[in-house]
């Protein structure tokens, strides 16, 4: 038929473009309509929506468990581990840092905060930060149950390299239950490409709810604000991102750029890196030439500790609300802006709005008033949509880059156009 001939990316973008246009329509032509209201936004959208993103995120804890164990069960040397773990954390830190770096000079040249009145119904309840040794500690799961049923990404990831490692050494038991996992991980990414090729109802309705509920008007006198962040995104996910990978890795990015546009387009309306990642793990081992035993262990890792996005938005809602409140940032805070943001994105998870919460961390390390989230809280969900796609493209770009220094990238299958995209 016709329908199959439009590439997924093509259905969600119609998916997309439709939920928004119907969702404008709806909000200036109906916008007080208790119908409206009640059977569409809190109705279908929201059912449709949420049922989209809870499937998502049903298969993300069964996913990295078993892909995990079979890519750490199946790598030829196990001490690799070691060197390949701190080859992806020490990237996510760095291109985390560097995106912080750009975004507090962007801020600190465009000024984003002049002429803002502070607002006084500005109201934000900071969370506690965890301190540096309990993250350190709390990446050991007590109970590996729990941590699956809490959704503890690192727990799971320490106790499914742990399994992995011990099915290595352990010959037989491990041979035969390694042709166990291989099958759990072909069943669960068949899951995977059902569901994406469900994503244009989902995210249409995700779309529809949101541009029913929320007018573009809110962005008024944080256009600059708003704007800046989302132009220093653009230039994160589509300059530096490639550039890096370009550099690092020696392949064309321009391909690399077409083939996460899946993935973008999820971490996009879903808001959550998290949610994202079977979609982001796909991309990158099926579609991308990544080896399954790299990918496997550095996408949910990414999805958990790397936010590139996010620091962004932290870097320049910083030097604003140092702006709006008056007050004067020395070159020591901002150092100590980027430290705090850096770290931060470890112990944080990537889910809807958490940005938020790490950016009170931050405001307290260098003694803003953490009330400043209030004045930008407002517009902080299409920049959590926008930056939750450059989380993403993170993950994958230091993904490419870690298995190509290791020798586990298929450069064969990173040009070739059709590569993963029969989703099968
Ligand atoms: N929503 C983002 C993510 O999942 C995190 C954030 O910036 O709030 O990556």
């Amino acid at each position: 038929s016709d329908k199959n001939k439009l590439s997924l990316t093509s259905r969600i973008v119609i998916g997309m473009v439709a939920g928004i246009i119907l969702g404008m329509a709806l909000r200036y032509f109906a916008g007080d309509s208790a119908w409206v209201d009640s059977y569409l936004t809190n109705g279908l959208f929201n059912i449709v929506g949420q049922i989209f993103i809870t499937s998502l995120k049903m298969l993300v804890v069964p996913l990295v468990f078993i892909s995990l164990v079979v890519g750490t069960c199946s790598l030829s040397d196990p001490s690799k581990l070691g060197r390949l773990g701190g080859k992806a954390v020490g990237m996510y830190l760095i291109t985390t840092a560097i995106a912080i770096s750009i975004a507090i000079f962007s801020a600190v040249l465009v000024q984003p905060g002049s002429g803002v009145e502070r607002s006084s119904d500005a109201t934000f309840e900071p969370s506690e930060a965890p301190s540096l040794s309990q993250v350190i500690i709390d990446l050991f799961p007590d109970n590996p149950i729990n941590a699956m049923a809490e959704g503890n990404m690192l727990q799971i990831i320490v106790f499914a390299l742990l399994f992995g490692i011990a099915m290595a050494l352990v010959g037989k038991p491990g041979e035969r239950l390694k042709g166990f996992f291989d099958d759990l991980n072909e069943v669960i990414m068949k899951l995977v490409v059902i569901l994406m090729n469900l994503a244009p109802y989902g995210v249409f309705a995700l779309m529809a709810k949101l541009f029913t509920e929320t007018g573009l008007g809110m962005i008024g006198s944080l256009a600059k604000y708003f704007f800046l962040v989302l132009i220093v995104l653009i230039i994160h996910g589509f300059i530096v991102h490639p550039f890096l990978l370009s550099t690092l890795a020696r392949v064309k990015p321009g391909i690399f750029l077409r083939k996460m546009r899946d993935a973008q387009l999820f971490g996009f309306s879903t808001a959550s890196s998290n949610a994202t990642m079977p979609i982001t793990l796909e991309t990158v081992t099926k579609r991308l030439g990544v080896s399954n035993s790299v990918g496997s262990f550095t996408v949910p890792l990414g999805a958990t500790i790397n936010m590139d996005g996010t620091s962004i938005m932290q870097g320049i809602a910083t030097v604003f609300i140092a702006q709006v409140y008056g007050l004067d940032l020395s070159i020591a805070d901002y150092l100590m802006v980027i430290l705090t943001a850096t770290l931060a994105s470890v112990g944080t998870a990537g889910v809807p709005g958490v940005g938020l919460i790490m950016l009170a961390m931050v405001l307290q390390q260098v003694g803003l008033p953490v009330e400043g989230i209030g004045l930008i809280i407002g517009v902080d969900r299409l920049l959590d949509m926008t930056r939750t796609a450059v989380n993403v493209t993170g993950d994958a770009m230091v993904s490419c880059v870690v298995a190509k220094s290791e020798g586990d990238f298929d450069t064969e299958k990173y040009y070739d156009r059709e590569a993963g995209k029969k989703l099968e």
